[in-house]
Order: C-alpha cells, then structure tokens, then sequence
C-alpha cells in the first residue's frame, strides 16, 4: 500500500468501503475505474483498457467515462444488475495537493431517481421483504416518486403465490430480503428470468428490532396504529430506509408517507394472467403494442402513464369504488367539448413527482424548476376545467389540485424564461428585477463596458493611434492592441505584454484596475445567483406535500380522461357492477383484436356465465374459429369493468370476480429449460390449487402438449375438479379440441356446450365467428390447412388418409372406449393414428424384410429387434 501513488492510495481506501460496487472515481473531468471494475466496465461498455502507472511500477487497469455524458454508461450498467459508486472530488477552488474525495451517491437498480435514467412510463420499485414464520411484510417503495406502500401477507401454503402475484405486480428492480431464504430460493428462476431483478439478501442477525423502529420512527414522525403493533413490518420499512439511507442521504425526504394496503382490496391477478392475457405488453414481443393497456392508455402526462398502468393490473373488487370511478368517466363522457379542454390542459404538465425527487436530493437545474413553474402556472385553469363536476372522484380531485400561486410567481419571477444555462455556477440563471443587489452589481459589469468603451476613444484621441483596439482573451485579460503600421506611436506608459506578427498588445494600470473590477462583479454575480437559485429550491422543497398531492390527483383525472376518451372513441357501454356472479353481456367484442384487425369487422358475441347451471362453458370448434379470442374477451372486459372504464359490449353486467386464472396457448418456456407440456402443467396445478368459486378460469385447450389420451384425461379430471362446487365451482370458460369432452354437459350440472360456428362450403369452410350453444361437429383440420396454404398434394392426401381412417377399424382405441362418443368417432380415430407412429414403423420394418434371402441367423436378429421395438411401443401406450 505505501508503495502506492498517493492517488492510488486513496482510492484503495474509498474502493475498501464500496467493494461490492463498481466504483466510479472521478478525476477531473473523467470518472475513471481501477483493477477489476476497470476489467468488467470495459468489457460492458465496449471501452478500451487502458492502464496508470500507480506508484509500483506496475501498470493498474484503468477505463474511463467522461462524466459529462455519464448517464447513457451508468443507464447500462445499472440495467446489468451493477451497483455504482459515485466518487467525487470535492468542490472549490483548487488546492494544492491531492484533493479530497468521497462517494456522495450509490446508484443501485432500485434506488435510481433521475428521470433522464428512468422510463418516464414505468414506476422504478425497490421492495422490501421481511419473512418471520408468522408473516411476510412486504414494502414497495419508488423513491422517484416517493410512493411507499406495504402489506403483510400470512404466512401460510399460499405464501409463495401470493409473494409472486405481488411482485408480478410492482416488477421491482431490486429486491432486499431479510427471513428464510427457502422462500426465495424457491423463486429464484423467477426473479431471475420473469421479473429480472436484482436481490439482496440481509443478514438476518445483525439488527435488532429497536435498531429498525428507531429508523422508522425517525423518518415518520407519525405512524399509524398498524405498523406501531407490527414488529414484521416496523422490520420490514426499517431495513428498506436503512438500505435507502445508505444511498443517497437526502432521498428520504421525499418518503414521507407510507400507506397500507390490503391484498382483499385488489383482483388476484397472477403472472401468468398478466402475461397471457396480455395486459400491459403483449406476449409476442413484449410491447405494449397489441396489450389491453396499449388500447386504454391515452394519457398525456407521465405521472398518468405510470398510474394507469399500476391500475390496470389491480382491478378493483370493492362495489362502491369502481362505481365511483364508472361515476366519473361517465360524466367526463357527457361534453366532448369539456373532455377536451381538459385534455388540452393535461398537455404540457411535466413530471412533478420525478421533478421534485429531484429537488430534494438537490440535483434539480434551474431547467426542472422552471418547469415545476410551467406546470403550476396551468393547474388554476386545468382546475378550472373541471369546477362544475359532481361526481365525487371528480370533486376530490378538484379539491386535490393546489393553489400554488405564490411559488408560480417567485418561480416566474426568479428564473430566466429563454437560454435556461444547465449549471449552476456560471450565472444566467436570475432574472433582471427580481434581486436588488444581483442588478447592482450586474450594472457595475454594464457600466464597465461602457467604461471601457471609454477608454478605447480616450487612447485613440490622446496618442493619436486612431486604429487601437481593446480587446480580451482568457490569458491577458483587457488588453490595448496596436497595429504594427503605428507602433512607434505608442507612450512610455503603456506596458507591452504580447508581440504577434501585425501588432502589438499591451496594457496600462487603469486597464487592469478596470478588469479586476469586472472580472470580481462575474465572480460575485454568479455566487449571488448560485444563492438566490437555491432559495427557489428551498421555496419549492418547502411545498413538497401541496406538489405532490396536485401531482397525484393529475395523474388520477388523467387516467380518467383516458377512459372516458376512449370509451367514447370505440364505442363501450358502462357496465352494471354486481355481486352476483353472473357476467351477462350482449354483443361483446375483444377490446384489443377488434381494434388490431381493422381490416376485418369484428363480430360480437354474448356472454352469460353465472355461479349456477352456467357455470362452465365448454367450447369446442375448429382452429382459428374464435375461442381464444372469445375467451379472453370475457377475461379483458371482466378487467375493464373492475378497473372503472366503460367495456365494449351493447349491454354489460358484470358480477364482481376476485381472481382470473388462465392457462392459454402453448409457448414454450425454454428460457427456464421447461418443455411445453411441463410448463402447461405447472399453471395448471397453480390453478387448481388457488381458484375459488368466485374465481374467473380459462383453460384454453388443456392437454395439448401431450398423447391424445393423456391430454383428454387430464381436460376431463381437471374439468370434474373444477365444475364441482364442492371443490372449486368457478365459472370457468374451457376450450378443447377434445370433441369426446361433450358429454360433459349431460355429466355435471353448470356445464354448458359452446361451438364457434363455421359454415361449410364445396370447397372449404368459412368461419363465422359466431358463438352458439351445442358442441362442434367436425373439426375441419384439413380445411383449415388448406386456408393456410398447405401444398394441394399434401392436401389431398391427407383427405384420403382421413377417409381410410374413417372407414377403417382401429385396434388401438378400445380401453378408453367409455371416453368417446359415436358422434365424434371420426375424430377419435384420426387421433389414434397420430398416436401410432411407433407402429408404423414396425410395419416399415417388417415390410423390408426379404424372407427368400434370410439365413436362419439373420431371421433371429430381425425377430429380436421387432420384439424390443414392440416392447418399447407397449410402454408408450401405455
Ligand atoms: P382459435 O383459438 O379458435 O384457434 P383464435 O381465437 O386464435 O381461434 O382466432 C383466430 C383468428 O380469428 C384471429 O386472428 C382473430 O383475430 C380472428 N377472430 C377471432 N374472433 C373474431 C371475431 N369475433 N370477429 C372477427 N375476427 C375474429
Ligand atoms: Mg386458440
């Protein structure tokens, strides 16, 4: 270590205290990285390596980002689960010597609060787990914008779902977690490879509980009943501020309420609902392209952004309050014209919530307050816009909205409106009039200019140089330039300083008496103008809770304003909200589709599904007929209606349902190494497992990943399990190419049979999307190949196989004999020939065998394979 530069020495001291960071050490206008950061920084970056010699001899690797254009770096880094160290150098004049620095900011994937970061779109959530064996206290907490809510979840068989939903729900970026790691280890591959996010796993025995509280009851000078009682959440909160202040030590001023939530207060939305029934992003690409959200979303602000989509994933089950918010969009719906001003009054509002993160962590410019200026300066009239409202959602908010008049006009009044400067310490910040003292000492400059200018005509009329110039560089500063044409003009008073080709420079005492006096005045201006920019700060930090609480209700009438806006666009009717289990609609459409296939009309459909005789419907149908579609439809608009927007239907009743499990299509899992048909079982079983008679399921064609028999008799049991009341009875929409499962209906009571429709033609089939009761009777597979192009040779003789089989007896089929119905035989047997694939090869087998030519031998060895391949064909029929 002695051995070591100086600089070297210190920055092993600061990299001691931040091991686990990447450490980001700045050296004037560069943050450079040592050793391995240095190594991995590089390599992330795609920077070239470079080396300091540091003291030794030896060469220590070194890469650095200039740190000017250091948010792109750090962006990338952090996206990478990397957690960064900010080491600056202290600030002032310089000194000689090595200079003091310190890292004044951790940057981890959680903790980040600058906007030009962050996706102004989606909220950045840390959260905060604490499992005892009673409970597990979770807290979710942005500090970007402040939002810290908690809930505490029974520990029970149901924990670990409930853990995955609630982080299906926030997508944390980074995760602490204090308890059993058991827990979390059974969740690994899911935060890895679903939610993608870091962890950090707290020793559970270094703290006390008084340490947390005392952490707690610092931060919140009140805390209410509920977590006072609570040691798992006062654990839980205080390990999250311990985390936080160890960061950045002024974002916790922006924390300063917590809320509590109830999971019965929301949906039960699992993962897989939010993935498959494509709620925020679709499953194809990820995007909120072709999403439920992509069609609803027509906020204008990015605070609205961000609430939609936390309302959207948490349908609401309380009667009352989606009627308060049906209340509200309805009578936004009512004047087009209203609508729009108000729209036009979102426009342009920035991002108070981030914006005031900002300034509490005091790294806000003089751009982020002018815009906090900007957007209070429009909330009297965007308050103005919705005076006459009577719904209740639309008063709270009127009220919700604050007068900030006094700081829009200190805001307005202090900062520049044109050429807003990006630092702060250079000046051309304030504004002329609104400080005495700054317009004093800025005339003192003026004056001085016109002093000079003086001077410049006095020297030209007294030495009779009439081509002298004065002029000013960095090095000299005011200078008298004299061209060399009259040079033996000059005076003994003047003092040369520079000698170029065609001049001569110089100065005189009065000059440079001048030039002090300016370059004080810049000097004292920009001080002056440092502080007077802070007092704005201060101002503005001084009425955080009025922003905030304006910034909150904005979002709220911005997501409003897009329900109704939309509503209104395409047609939806409001929904009747009721508790009675029954979803009733008539001439519903798929929020999504109808609007994706432009193209083509979307047919409408009814819907009547109730906790009693029907129950279950049971949908069969050919391919590309319609039944994923219509079974999401029911799901999304079930969504729609719990989350207060108008659906699109003619007629809508929708009893209030607590959770929506599905299980649809067939994609595969590779990332998580699972097959199709594991990856099908496994929701499967989540389902059967967490669904409750006031559940809504789909199953869309269950059994498919698997053999003919297999798959029909999982559909079947998993259909018993489920239509029977005594276990789960929900009311579950279940599509199936399993013809045979028709006689269900006869079966169990509440099950109902459902056929999309499609009409046959002489040479095909036309689908027309229309659902009706009874089950299919044909499959149409061929026919649909044919609409998808298949070769007119593969076509045919796919028909004539079908007909072969048709006609033809099968061996194979008679032990789940009981399973099938004459009426679908065809089907049935086409399956069988599917399933027999290993038979047809012994049959290849056996026809290749040239009995004339076989020696006795060979004959053996031909009868030992036959019999190891039937062997192994009993096995998988079996
Ligand atoms: P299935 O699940 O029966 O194979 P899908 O639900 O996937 O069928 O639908 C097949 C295609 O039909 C989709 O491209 C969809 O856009 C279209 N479609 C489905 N329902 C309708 C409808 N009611 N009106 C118009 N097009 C529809
Ligand atoms: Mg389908």
């Amino acid at each position: 270590m002695s051995k070591l530069s100086p600089m070297m020495q210190q920055y092993m001291k600061i990299k001691e205290k931040n091991k686990d960071n990447i450490l980001f050490f700045r050296l004037g206008d560069f943050y450079e990285m040592f050793f391995d950061d240095a190594k991995i920084v590089s390599k992330e970056l795609e920077l070239t390596l470079t080396g300091k010699d540091c003291g030794t001899g030896e060469r220590a690797p070194m890469c650095g980002i200039p740190y000017h254009s250091c948010d792109s770096y750090i962006a990338k880094l952090i996206e990478k689960g990397y957690k960064i160290s900010i080491c600056e150098q202290e600030e002032g004049p310089a000194k000689k010597g090595l200079m003091e620095r310190n890292v004044v900011r951790v940057i981890t994937p959680g903790t980040v609060y600058e906007n030009n970061l962050l996706d102004e779109s989606k909220n950045n959530f840390i959260c905060s787990i604490f499992l005892s064996d009673e409970n597990l206290a979770f807290c979710a907490c942005d500090i970007s914008t402040g939002e810290t809510k908690y809930t505490l979840i029974k520990n029970d068989e149901s924990t670990r779902q409930k853990l995955k939903n609630e982080l299906s729900k926030f997508c944390p970026s980074e995760i602490l977690f204090r308890g059993k790691v058991d827990l979390l280890r059974s969740l690994t591959d899911f935060i890895a490879k679903k939610i993608r996010c870091s962890v950090e796993i707290l020793n559970s025995e270094l703290n006390s509980v008084n340490f947390f509280e005392s952490k707690v009851l610092n931060q919140f000078s009140k805390l209410s009943e509920s977590i006072n009682n609570n040691t798992e959440k006062i654990i839980c909160l205080g390990q999250l501020i311990d985390y936080l202040s160890k960061t950045q030590k002024d974002v916790l001023k922006r924390i300063n309420t917590v809320s509590n939530y109830s999971g019965k207060e929301y949906m039960s939305l699992s993962y897989n609902s939010l993935k498959n029934l494509e709620i925020v992003e679709s499953m194809k690409d990820q995007k909120k392209y072709g999403s439920l959200l992509w069609v609803l979303d027509k906020t204008k602000t990015a605070m609205g952004k961000r609430l939609i989509k936390n309302i959207i994933k948490r349908p609401l089950l309380n009667t009352e309050r989606i009627t308060r918010r049906l209340d509200a969009v309805e009578e936004l719906m009512k004047d087009i014209r209203v609508l729009d001003s108000i729209k036009e009054g979102l426009k342009g509002i920035f991002d108070l919530e981030r914006l005031l993160t900002k300034v509490v962590c005091s790294c806000c410019n003089a751009r982020d307050i002018k815009s906090i200026g900007e957007t209070i300066k429009k909330l009297p009239e965007l308050k103005f816009t919705i005076k006459n409202f009577s719904s209740s959602l639309l008063k709270n908010i009127y009220g919700g909205i604050e007068n900030l008049k006094e700081l829009e006009s200190l805001i307005s009044n202090a900062i520049v409106d044109q050429d807003i400067p990006l630092t702060l310490k250079e000046g051309g910040i304030i504004k002329h009039g609104f400080s005495e003292d700054l317009d004093e000492i800025r005339n003192i400059l003026v004056n001085a200019k016109d002093y000079i200018a003086g001077i410049e005509t006095k020297e030209k009329e007294s030495t009779g140089m009439l081509k002298l110039k004065i002029g000013y560089n960095k090095i000299f500063g005011y200078y008298l330039e004299v061209p060399n044409s009259q040079k033996n003009k000059v005076p003994e008073s003047y003092i040369r300083k520079q000698t170029l080709s065609n001049c001569e420079r110089y100065i005189t005492p009065e000059l440079k008496e001048l030039e002090y006096k300016i370059l004080h005045a810049k000097e004292k201006i920009n001080n002056l103008e440092y502080k007077l920019f802070l007092e704005v700060r201060n101002k503005v930090a001084e009425n955080l809770e009025k922003i905030q609480n304006s910034a909150e209700n904005i979002a709220k009438l911005d997501v409003l304003v897009s329900f109704a806006e939309v509503s209104l666009k395409n047609g939806y009717v409001r929904p009747n909200i009721t508790d009675d289990g029954r979803i009733i609609l008539k001439d519903s459409r798929h929020p999504v589709v109808e609007i994706l296939s432009d193209e083509v009309l979307f047919i409408p459909n009814d819907v009547n599904l109730d906790t009693d005789e029907n129950r279950v419907a049971l949908i069969t149908g050919p391919n590309m007929a319609g039944k994923s579609t219509y079974m999401r439809q029911i799901a999304l608009i079930t969504i729609m209606a719990q989350i207060g927007c108008f659906v699109p239907a003619t007629e809508a009743s929708v009893g209030i349902v607590d959770s929506i499990f599905t299980r649809v299509g067939a994609s595969d899992d590779l990332a998580s190494g699972q097959s199709t048909f594991m990856v099908e079982m496994t929701e499967l079983a989540e389902i059967l497992k967490n669904a409750s008679k006031n559940s809504l399921i789909i199953l869309d064609e269950i059994g498919r990943g698997t053999s003919t028999f297999d798959g029909m008799s999982i559909a079947r049991a998993s259909l018993e399990h489920i239509a029977n009341k005594e276990i789960i009875g929900a009311k579950t929409l279940f599509s199936t190419h399993y013809h045979e499962l028709e006689n269900m209906e006869s079966l169990i009571d509440g099950v109902k049979n459902y056929n999309i429709a499609v009409k046959k033609k002489d040479d095909g089939i036309i689908f027309l999307r229309k659902i009706v009761r009874g089950s299919a009777k044909e499959s149409f597979g061929i026919e649909v190949a044919k609409l998808a192009d298949l070769p007119e040779i593969v076509i045919k003789r796919a028909q004539e196989i079908l007909e072969d089989l048709e006609c033809g007896n099968s061996v194979y089929l008679n032990e789940r004999e009981t399973l099938i119905n004459h009426n679908t035989e065809k089907q049935t047997r086409k399956s069988s020939y599917e399933l027999n694939e290993d038979i047809k090869n012994i049959l290849n087998e056996i026809k290749t065998i040239n009995v004339e030519t076989l020696t006795p031998i060979e004959a053996m060895n031909v009868l030992y394979k036959l019999s190891n391949m039937t062997n192994k064909t009993f096995f998988n029929c079996a």
